[in-house]
């Protein structure tokens, strides 16, 4: 899959666009007809790191791109209504079925992506309230995994949220 391209048509009236630079001499794309301006922004997501009585990390198998096939934290991308902790709780319980809320905020972490050019995910360690553990949404499976037996994750923000906690509780 190619990276998202910078727009050729304003995504608001339909107009071709221009090009322009900014004060910073800075080239955008903006439309002539409403004044509408392509900003290129990196895309917030949320990623868990849920961890049961024996300390394994929870992972899930992803259904879809990007990275289809592979093991990752659950996560997903932050909607436009919702806060970052939002999106963190609805994604566990989508890709998941547990149910919880955010504890410690892990820190965020930039990273290039296959399809929207860069994403910053922001990690948080979820205490788990209820639910059952059943693979859903965006997820084919879901299980616990030993820390030093992880399957290859390909996500290197993934990769950086696991190592703090890694460190954090000495495993
Ligand atoms: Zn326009």
């Amino acid at each position: 899959m190619q990276y998202l391209n910078k727009p050729n048509y304003c995504l608001s009236c339909g107009e071709k666009l221009l090009q322009k630079p900014d004060e910073n001499n800075k080239i955008r794309h903006y439309c002539p007809a409403c004044g509408w301006t392509y900003y290129a922004n990196p895309i917030p997501a949320a990623a868990c790191v849920v961890m049961n009585n024996e300390n394994e990390l929870l992972l899930i198998k992803r259904k879809n791109e990007p990275k289809s096939g592979s093991w990752a934290l659950p996560s997903g991308y932050v909607e436009i209504d919702e806060t970052a902790v939002e999106c963190a709780v609805h994604e566990l319980e989508e890709e998941t079925g547990l149910i919880g809320n955010t504890g410690k905020f892990i820190g965020y972490f930039f990273e290039n992506s296959s399809i929207y050019k860069r994403v910053i995910t922001f990690g948080f360690l979820m205490n788990i309230t209820g639910g059952s553990l059943k693979p859903g949404d965006d997820a084919v499976a879901a299980r616990y995994y030993q820390m030093n037996e992880l399957p290859d994750i390909p996500f290197s923000s993934h990769n950086k949220i696991i190592a703090i906690i890694k460190k954090e509780f000495d495993l």
